[in-house]
């Protein structure tokens, strides 16, 4: 019999009921080290003071108004991002899928303001992880993630990620936009050469196309910066925000500059729930924290001690783990047992990891974790690298 809710994961067996900063706690319970960080999204820990107060103050004023009057809490967020960005202008939506949909319509729709309508596709990398509406879906490109879908949305077109000769070969009078995520996260914590993000901004420039960052799992301070497009020191034209945005609030947003958001007026996109006030109340908070004065200098500097206890732990045990790769937060352990098993045995063992591509462990732990945490960790990881050594 078909389980009541719709199985289209794979779930581990232990159910949460509380979180604290960088803990959970399950039902039966244990006390679990969250270094998953509900894939990038508690940012700021578990039940945050701060975003609790915020979220329960706005609870008792207004939940919903409809996108035909004015949020208030929509201008002050989207002030703040353009005030701590590259870009003029924001919209908001509710998931990482829906700010690339809108990316990817604005794209379009720039080009075809213009007078360049036959501009219309977009570049995307192969291996890119983009969400899972019929869009983003052949914007990834991924054929695990297409197959019995068919037919397909035309209009993306996939090189290797990296590789600048193919991405020229590829760019065209018919591409609109070049797509793709600074640190390529779900195919396995992939950081893209700052020279080749930077070759990248070069080129669309030099073909007419626009040049979009899918930050969706790389923004909000997980790369140690707010966003992480300023390790390179190259600015998109458009850019797409989710996870971290509302610190566990559903919340998503796509950010552009005037000159690409141009074609966007009245009737040309739209969402019920985009920005409603209680998203835009707590992302307000979330900002607020994190561009607090030297939130992000610390961040660094945990990430960086993390990083190199990482390194010397990884290379006690050769056997276990074959690479340490990433940026800031986002750090991925390529394991050469199956990644899958060791994220279960660190699991049972009280840490939590996320698995993703190319026999990768994830650590995306929440960005307010310290020495204390980082102490911990290395003891769970040590103890179960222990435990696996051939
Ligand atoms: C998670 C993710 C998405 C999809 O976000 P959803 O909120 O699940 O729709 C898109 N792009 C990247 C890079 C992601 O990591």
């Amino acid at each position: 019999m078909i389980p009541v809710v719709l199985p289209t994961y794979g779930r581990a067996d232990v159910a949460f009921e509380r979180g604290e900063g960088a803990y959970l706690w399950s039902s039966d319970g244990r006390r679990f080290l969250d270094f998953g960080a509900g894939v990038a999204v508690t940012n700021l820990g578990h039940c945050h003071p701060k975003l609790v107060e915020t979220l329960q103050n706005q609870a008792a004023k207004l939940w919903h108004v409809s996108n035909h009057y004015t949020i208030t809490g929509q201008e002050k967020v989207a002030a703040k991002l353009v005030a701590n960005s590259f870009a003029d202008t924001v919209f908001f939506c509710n998931s990482g899928a829906e700010a690339n949909e809108c990316a990817i319509k604005m794209a379009r729709r720039y080009q075809f303001t213009r007078g360049q309508g036959q501009r219309n596709q977009i570049i995307c990398a192969s291996g890119a992880f983009h969400g899972r509406t019929l869009g983003t879906i052949a914007a990834g490109g991924q054929e695990k993630y297409l197959e019995g879908f068919e037919p397909r949305l035309p209009g993306f077109v996939h090189v290797p990620f990296g590789n600048m000769n193919a991405m020229r070969d590829a760019l065209s009078e018919h591409t609109a936009a070049i797509l793709v995520e600074p640190v390529q996260g779900e195919s396995g914590v992939i950081p893209g050469d700052p020279d080749y993000l930077r070759r990248l901004r070069a080129a669309a420039d030099e073909f007419g196309a626009l040049l979009v960052f899918d930050e969706v799992q790389t923004g909000m301070g997980r790369t140690a910066k707010l966003f992480a497009y300023e390790h390179a020191g190259v600015t998109p034209d458009i850019m797409s925000l989710a996870k971290g945005l509302g610190g566990g609030f559903p919340v998503g947003a796509c950010l552009a500059t005037e000159k690409a958001a141009a074609g966007m007026g009245a009737g040309t996109h739209g969402s019920t729930f985009g920005g409603n006030p209680l998203a835009m109340a707590v992302t307000e908070s979330v900002l607020d924290c994190m561009l607090e004065a030297g939130f992000m200098d610390k961040v660094a500097a945990n990430a960086a001690l993390l990083r190199q206890r990482l390194e010397a732990l990884c290379a006690r045990f050769p056997a276990v783990i074959e690479e340490v790769r990433g940026l800031g937060m986002m750090i991925g352990l390529k394991c050469k047992g199956s990644n899958i098993e060791m994220v279960t045995r660190l699991r049972n063992n009280g840490l939590l990891l996320i698995p993703a591509g190319d026999n990768v462990a994830r650590l995306l732990p929440p960005l307010i974790i310290g020495e204390a945490e980082i102490a911990e960790a290395l003891t769970i990881l040590e103890k179960t690298f222990a435990e696996v050594t051939p």
